[in-house]
């Protein structure tokens, strides 16, 4: 099965990916993107300066090739953390799986208060390398950029949309996941 979990930055959806890596491959853009970063590739750093870093977004055509190509169709299950986040890289997801003869079964969105989750970040920024979540500035960009797409995303996936409220604890909303993914398969 193949899965997606969406939700704005701090909304409990790196949690529930790392609770479920040992029944999926999880591949998160965020996470790829610090990966070149840390390892200093140019193209990493690049990315760094001109986006991630400053809160916005990697344009559509570099992420989706940057998370395409760490799918492994080997393995039966794969979930993608907070990708596709505009309607360009869903139609793009979409069509890379069909011209595999695979499909996206669901795509979890992770409904939050924006309070909980500024507060949710700045704790993160305590515990966590994230560079990019220093400044509330960036964090705000991202907030926003999120709420811009968000509707569009949920018009295209319809019914393979389901609303999670990350308001829960992260053990009741790992059991609403396992009870959808268990009852299709
Ligand atoms: P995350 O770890 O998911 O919070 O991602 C960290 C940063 O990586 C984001 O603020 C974006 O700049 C970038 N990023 C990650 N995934 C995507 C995506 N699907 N589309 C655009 N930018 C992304």
């Amino acid at each position: 099965m193949i899965i997606s979990l969406i939700g704005v930055s701090g909304s409990g959806k790196g949690t529930q990916a790392e609770m479920l890596k040992d029944n999926f491959l999880s591949i998160s853009g965020g996470r790829i993107l610090r990966d070149m970063y840390l390892q200093s590739s140019q193209e990493g750093i690049d990315l760094y300066n001109n986006y991630w870093g400053k809160g916005e977004w990697v344009p559509d055509n570099i992420i989706s090739k940057l998370v395409l190509s760490k799918v492994n169709f080997q393995i039966e299950n794969i979930l993608f953390d907070a990708f596709p986040r505009t309607l360009a890289q869903a139609i793009t997801l979409d069509n890379f799986l069909k011209d595999n003869g695979r499909d996206l079964s669901y795509v979890f969105e992770f409904n939050i208060k924006k309070e909980i989750v500024l507060e949710r970040i700045k704790n993160r920024e305590k515990t966590e390398l994230r560079s990019d979540d220093k400044s509330f500035s960036t964090i705000q960009k991202r907030i926003l950029s999120y709420y811009d797409n968000i509707s569009m995303i949920r018009d295209y996936y319809k019914e393979r949309l389901v609303l999670i409220d990350a308001s829960n604890s992260k053990e009741v909303i790992f059991r609403n996941i396992l009870s959808i993914i268990n009852n299709e398969t």
